[in-house]
């Protein structure tokens, strides 16, 4: 059984203790987890401190020119990468899946080499010149859930690295080993020091957000985590980027088709299992059109395999963990025990393996856990309104705050209607597709702040204006 090490200041090290990691799907073990103490969590902030000023140093094309390399060879070790995800993570190799997820990163991480941050001028006349400067903020503490593990690392880090600052990583426990392979191959390309990574328990990760020498944490996980981190933050004011749950809603209008929405509302709602912070978790179907909805997602289910990650034919994979699917499990029981209608699914399935069926849960409404809370599994609970004011008015009736989407035959009618949903993301016609160019965030409780694009690379500078005499 493979031993994974941490790297710190690019020397792969031992722990003294290493945890197993499962595979969902089969309960086997996938690889041994290194299982890092404080003392190594010390050298990894230590190793990033010193590495600092030498990468902040370097131009910015230079830079650019190594985050496009590490780009290259992400895509040169993608199957590699796509494999160990899927035995990890439990979703399959293709379709949406694992190949889909290291494609993801290689793209974003193409994108953010192509950003550039320059000097800008706000102001040049005979009194003076006033320029602003955009400079990295440190060391920045990465700490990933186990959802989308590899995509959402290469989140955090390249930007982070792009605009010259240092890394350490602590991703999920559950999925770790992805994150460390993919850690390896970003050392082939920086200096030792620029990026590392410790493994083990959620203790690390408040270590590392209240270490004095970490100058931004960078987090993605559930809001309820993601408040003590602001908290642990706190002390010494840390830089935060908070991307936290989410509890989408989508609204189907009476003017939408039901067999044409069908297959974007799927997705929307079951991609990864619905393991995805910006998916579909709440579906608002008008009256007219209710049975009509409920239909197509009901067959168009019917031809969804769910299976081994591994398996050619799968195209769903297990839950990923046991507290996710006692989860799923319990919000559905709930919804039958308060009189909601199981139009597929419904009924876990017994090991080996986390599996859950495909879950569509009618005549449901708020005051139930599946559509109060965020259920982060394959279980959609659908709906009924008459009226689109009620809808937009239960839609934004949430303290999260991620994504929204409105289905409509009429563009114009459905852009009028995203504008008034409360969300840091709002598709038409569509959920959940985001993009490397497009700034990504929650509003209320999903977070703090917004990831890709320009915007996001600046989350992770601090500003300095300078004031230059006329
Ligand atoms: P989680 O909050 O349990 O864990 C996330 C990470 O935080 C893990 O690495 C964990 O070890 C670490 N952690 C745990 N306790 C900590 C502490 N006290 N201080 C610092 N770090 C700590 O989340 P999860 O179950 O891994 O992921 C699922 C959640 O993540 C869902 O709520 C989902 O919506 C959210 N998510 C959000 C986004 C987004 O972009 N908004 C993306 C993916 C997932």
């Amino acid at each position: 059984m493979k031993h994974f090490r941490l790297l710190i200041a690019g020397t792969p090290a031992e722990t003294s203790r290493y945890a197993d990691v499962l595979n969902p799907s089969t309960g086997e073990v996938v690889g041994k987890m290194p299982v890092a103490t404080a003392d190594d969590a010390e050298k990894a902030i230590a190793s990033a401190k010193y590495a600092f000023p030498g990468w902040a140093a370097k131009s910015s094309a230079e830079r650019a020119e190594a985050v496009s390399a590490i780009a290259a060879k992400i895509e040169e070790n993608a199957e590699e990468l796509a494999t160990l995800l899927t035995q990890e993570q439990g979703k399959p190799l293709g379709g949406i899946g694992s190949r889909f997820e290291i494609g993801g990163a290689v793209a974003w991480t193409r994108y953010t080499a192509s950003l550039d941050l320059p000097v800008e001028v706000i102001q040049d006349t005979p009194e003076g010149r006033v320029e602003l400067h955009r400079k990295p903020i440190g060391v920045v503490a990465s700490i990933t859930p186990w959802n989308w593990p590899v995509m959402i690392a290469c989140w955090h880090i390249m930007p982070a690295i792009r605009a010259g600052n240092t890394v350490v990583i602590k991703p999920s426990p559950n999925t770790p080993l992805s994150t460390i392979r993919l850690v390896e191959i970003i050392n082939e390309v920086v200096p030792a020091g620029v990026v590392n990574i410790i493994t083990g328990e959620n203790e690390l990760g408040s270590f590392l957000t209240s270490h004095p020498d970490v100058g931004k944490v960078v987090f993605t996980g559930s809001t309820p985590t993601g408040r003590k981190v602001m908290e642990s933050a706190s002390a010494t004011v840390k830089r935060l980027t908070l991307e936290l749950g989410g509890n989408d809603a989508g609204i189907v209008l009476p003017d939408a088709d039901p067999k044409a929405i069908a297959e974007g509302l799927f997705w929307g709602a079951f991609i990864n299992n619905g393991q995805t912070c910006a998916a579909l978790k709440r579906l608002y179907v008008h009256d007219s059109l209710y049975d009509g909805v409920c239909d197509a997602l009901v067959s168009y289910a019917a031809n969804i395999k769910t299976g081994d990650g591994m398996a050619d034919d799968s195209m769903l994979g297990p839950l990923q963990n046991r507290m996710q699917f006692d989860i799923v499990s319990s919000y559905v029981r709930d919804a039958v025990a308060k009189g909601a209608r199981v139009l597929t699914g419904g009924t876990p399935t017994n090991g080996p393996g986390f599996f859950y069926p495909v879950t569509l849960v009618a005549d449901i409404d708020h005051g139930t856990d599946l559509v109060d809370k965020e259920q982060f599994g394959p279980a959609l609970p659908i709906i009924r309104y008459s009226d689109v004011e009620e809808a937009i008015a239960k839609a934004n009736d949430s303290e999260s705050g991620l994504g929204g989407s409105v289905w409509s035959s009429d563009i114009e009618k459905a852009k009028a209607i995203a504008a008034r949903m409360e969300c840091g993301s709002v598709w038409i016609n569509n959920h959940g597709a985001i993009q490397p160019n497009a700034p990504f965030g929650g509003v209320k409780q999903s977070g703090v702040g917004v990831e890709f694009g320009m915007e996001g690379l600046k989350e992770m500078t601090t500003v300095q204006s300078v004031f230059i005499p006329g």
